[in-house]
């Protein structure tokens, strides 16, 4: 099943200065079950892409289907509720809230979900466990090491089992052995069934991916299908 499908996607900005052509003409399809790496130079469109794909953000033009349904017109309110059940974020900032702990932050995506605080306690619990911080569960994010908190992060984007994550820069904010490290859980959670799109302009982070696309001045260059074949 093609998880994402979109045709001739584009995103304009309208700036005082004039338009902005952030997206054009955009033909992608994702499966469930890859791991797509978006590649390309600063300001080429990776972030715009992402999100317009992650429903945070609606296309100017084209068309979008998610798990086969067209997301090209639905409202704004069913857009945010199926982002909230279906898609988990991390950022290259980690963008936990200060003052709640490691599983309070974590708790945040199931606020939504029809659960009893303590299931909600018991699923962040789990999710935790899951990135190897069951033993920082009541930890304040100041309390943490980067590595950590984006591992928080992933955590987090992950409890409310989302059809797909997308990452922008994960390791952006990280030294190489940390970076390292939070991409080789990233595959693991792909090994394990997780779709996931990483987005990043750094050739070593994007080989952790099954397929490689390639975004020039807002415009798909590069699919990735070819290697992808390659690959064992
Ligand atoms: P990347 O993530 O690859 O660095 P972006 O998607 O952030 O690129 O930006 C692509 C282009 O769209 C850039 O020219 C950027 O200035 C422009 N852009 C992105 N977001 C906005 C916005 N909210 N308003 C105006 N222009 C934007
Ligand atoms: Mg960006």
């Amino acid at each position: 099943m093609a998880l994402i499908r979109t045709e001739g996607l584009s995103r304009a900005f309208t700036l005082r200065s004039g338009a902005v052509t952030a997206l054009e003409g955009i033909d992608l399809q994702i499966e469930a079950g890859e791991f797509v790496a978006v590649m390309g130079p600063s300001g080429s469109g990776k972030s715009t892409l992402m999100h317009v794909l992650g429903l945070l953000d609606r296309p100017s033009g084209g068309h979008y289907a998610f798990e086969e349904r067209d997301v090209t017109t639905i409202s704004r309110d069913e857009q945010a509720r199926l982002r909230c059940r279906r898609i988990g974020f991390v950022f290259q900032a980690f963008n936990l809230l200060p003052r709640h702990t490691a599983r309070e932050n974590v708790e945040l995506p199931l606020i939504y979900a029809r659960l009893s605080p303590r299931d909600r306690r018991e699923r962040a619990a789990d999710a935790l466990e899951a990135v190897g911080l069951g033993h920082r569960l009541d930890h304040w994010p100041h309390q943490l090491s980067g590595g950590e908190q984006q591992r928080v992060a992933i955590a987090r984007a992950l409890v409310n089992n989302p059809a797909i994550v997308f990452a922008d820069e994960p390791t952006g904010a990280l030294d190489t052995q940390t970076g390292a490290d939070v991409l080789a859980l990233l595959a693991e959670l792909n090994r394990l069934g997780r779709t996931l799109v990483l987005v990043t302009h750094d050739a070593n982070v994007a080989a952790y991916a099954g397929r490689i696309i390639t975004l020039r001045d807002g415009r798909l260059v590069d699919q990735g299908w070819q290697q992808a074949r390659l690959m064992p």
